[in-house]
């Protein structure tokens, strides 16, 4: 074992029961911590280790998010939500070896949930281009 959460469930060491979904390369579980006001929020974890979602190989990645996707086609009946917001982080630092994971959170009429977060400011424009600039070449085919 390497002491990773979410590797025990997926080698089923550990909390099998709440393995809500098994495809060949993620599974679905409820979050461990979730916000009163958006109860049913979600989890979708690649069942091999990998860190990030840009570690992830392409057949992993596309799995993940057709989950992803059943799971937000899925909220407003399951949860009566009237929608879902998706998030991720890449690593977060912390004890436990981070392990990648894609968030769906239901929404609900005056949930109050803040994301992104109130302290976002506007940024100047020149900020933005120079973004641009930097993600156009970064993100550019044949690089
Ligand atoms: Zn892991």
């Amino acid at each position: 074992m390497n002491g990773c959460t979410f590797c025990a469930i997926a080698g089923g060491a550990a909390d099998a029961d709440l393995v809500a979904l098994r495809t060949g390369r993620v599974f679905v579980i409820p979050a461990p911590r979730q916000r009163p006001r958006n109860q049913g929020h979600a989890l979708v974890v690649p069942a091999g280790h990998v860190v990030s979602l840009h570690d992830a190989a392409p057949a992993v990645r596309d799995e993940l998010f057709a989950v992803v996707a059943q799971l937000t086609g899925a909220v407003g009946a399951l949860y009566g939500a009237e929608g879902s917001i998706v998030f991720q982080h890449n690593i977060t630092p912390g004890p436990v070896p981070f392990h990648l994971h894609v968030h769906v959170v239901p929404r609900f009429p005056g949930d109050d949930l803040t994301m992104p977060d109130p302290a976002m400011a506007e940024v100047p424009r020149a900020v933005r281009l120079r973004q641009a600039a930097a993600l156009r070449q970064a993100l550019s085919p044949g690089r």
